[in-house]
Formats: C-alpha cells, structure tokens, sequence
C-alpha cells in the first residue's frame, strides 16, 4: 500500500493543477486516466446534444463546506452565442468553467445543456461536447501534426490539413521543411504564443464541439498577440456555444451577453455599449484597461 500512495498522490497533485489552470485538461484525462472526484450516476445516459444551449440556474457552489465561492448564479447561453464573464481575480470566474465541465457537482441550483442536468449524463459525452481553446497552450514534444490531432490517431492527414488551414497555421505549416511532421516543443521548433495558440484551435475545430469554453490567461500579451488572439476567438466560436472566461475587456466587445462578477454575484449583465452608457463597475474596469492597454502600445512604439 505504501508503494502506491505516492504515485497516486503525484497524480492527484497534477490533476489539481491543471485543474486551477484548464490548460490542456482533456488531455490529462486522456492521457493519464485520472479518475474524477464526480462519479456518473449508474446506468446514466450520453448527453442528447440539440443547439448547445447552456443554462445555470440558481448555481452555488463551494470547494469546502466553510466557504461559498458562488452564491446563486443564473444565466443562459443561446445556441450559437457567445456569453463573456468579467471581473476581478477571485470573482469565481474560472469555477464557472469548471463546473461547466464538471470538474465538481454544484452544490446548489443545476447546470443544463441542451435542458438535461450535468449530474444525469455521462461524463464522457459531456466533454466531447466542449471544446477548450486554452490561451497558454502546452505542446507535447512531438510533431505539429500529433499536437493537432493528439489523443486520435485515426485521424487522416487530410482532415489535419484542413483544421490547420481553418486555424490559420496551415500556411505556415506547409512552408516547414518537414511540414505536419516538424518537431515542437521544448526539442523542437519553437513557437510564438498566438502559433501555439492556433494549434490548440485547430485541435478544437477537428474536434468539433457544439460548445467552446475559452479561459483566458491572466499573462500580458503584447498587443499584436492579443489581437492575433481575439481574432482566432471569433473565427472558432462562429456558431458555437461560447463561454469566455476573460481578463482582457477587450474580448468581450462582441459577446451577446457581458456579465460582471464580483464575489461570487453577478452584479451587472448586458452589452458592452449598455453596460457602458450604464457608467457602472464595468465601465469605469473598461476606462481604466483602455488607458492601461495606450500606456503599453506607447511603450511599444518606443522599443
Ligand atoms: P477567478 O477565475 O475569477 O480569478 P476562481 O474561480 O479561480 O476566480 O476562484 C474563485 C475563488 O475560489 C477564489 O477565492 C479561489 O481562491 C477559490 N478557489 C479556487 N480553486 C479552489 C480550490 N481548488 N479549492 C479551494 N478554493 C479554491
Ligand atoms: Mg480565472
């Protein structure tokens, strides 16, 4: 017994790590067969998926019994939306996106999709339902073509091309000397963030998820990244059901629905121009980033 307690809790130790960060967490299911602290209930059935419609409804939730992070959540995200969460560190935003991928059970309220609750389907139909575009992705040392088709090998090379082009990399790609077959990674080529950014993204358009769950990196990005970013962002989530986690306000102009969280509350929801003639806290979040984000271009340009 002795001898399997540390592995265990070794993996248990990575597992609540990539858990904090959802980076890349659909491979640490795969590939490490970690076993979840949620269970399916017996004889549950797949997920019926219709619109990817996503509905949290009273949600609370706490971690441990002495402290509640989110205290009655409601929100809906249409078929083919796109819902931006907001505000401070701690708000409890990334819960949202934990839950929503049932890393843990509410503790009060339900989530739905598509009006079946979370807790009555199988966990593996609910994932293969959510894509994850994760912004600081981590490529395996392997080739381009493995990081984009990785945990499926029966993937055909055509089909890799094509997530490759709709991703924007495909040119890229094919300018390598060895193409699909290059080497990435910490032994490999090198490269940029929005690069790496853009294989995740083609790995989420192979797989095709009805909803797409993107949890933006709280990092400085350099402006010509965050740009390359956004726009990746809204080409992938066209027509999907989009959740934005978002630190930069920049990301959720476009989004149907902005809603503010502070504490655990929603505090405020609408568009960005409504919330902004609102002149409440996510106007004065969007003033202040506005002249953060022109301090940096100036110092940019002065580099
Ligand atoms: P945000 O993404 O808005 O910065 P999080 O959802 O990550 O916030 O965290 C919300 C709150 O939950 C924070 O107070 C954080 O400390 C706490 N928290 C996050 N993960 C855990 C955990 N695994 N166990 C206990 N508390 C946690
Ligand atoms: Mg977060």
């Amino acid at each position: 017994m002795m001898q399997l307690a540390q592995p265990l809790n070794f993996f248990g130790f990575v597992y609540r790590e990539v858990k904090q960060s959802l980076v890349d967490m659909e491979t640490m299911f795969q590939l490490l067969k970690v076993e979840a602290q949620v269970k399916d209930r017996p004889g549950a059935p797949d997920l019926l998926l219709e619109g990817g419609r996503i509905d949290f409804r009273g949600v609370r939730f706490s971690y441990d019994d002495d402290r509640e992070i989110l205290h009655g959540i409601d929100f809906t995200v249409r078929p083919g939306n796109t819902v931006a969460v907001v505000g401070p560190s701690g708000a409890g935003k990334s819960t949202l996106s934990r839950l929503l991928f049932r890393f843990y059970d509410v503790s009060g309220g339900a989530i739905e999709i598509d009006g079946q609750d979370l807790r009555e389907v199988t966990q593996s139909s609910l994932r293969q339902a959510i894509g994850i575009v994760p912004q600081d992705t981590v490529l395996f040392n392997d080739t381009i073509g493995y990081n984009i088709a990785y945990g499926n090998p029966a993937v055909e090379t055509a089909s890799v091309e094509r997530a490759a082009d709709l991703a924007h990399i495909g040119a890229f790609v094919r300018a390598l000397p060895n193409g699909l077959d290059t080497m990435v990674g910490e032994r490999g080529l090198k490269l940029s963030g929005g690069e790496k950014q853009r294989v995740a993204i083609a790995r989420t358009i192979l797989k095709n998820p009805a909803i797409l769950l993107f949890d933006e990196a709280t990092s400085a990005l350099d402006t010509q990244t965050e740009r390359e970013i956004q726009a990746n962002l809204r080409e992938v989530s066209r027509g999907r059901t989009t959740l934005v986690i978002a630190h930069r306000l920049s990301t959720v102009v476009e989004a149907d629905e902005i809603l503010v969280l502070e504490a655990g509350r929603i505090v405020e929801r609408g568009r960005h121009a409504e919330l902004l003639a609102s002149g409440g806290v996510y106007a004065t979040m969007w003033q202040r980033q506005q002249e953060a984000q022109r301090r940096t271009a100036e110092a940019e340009a002065e580099m």
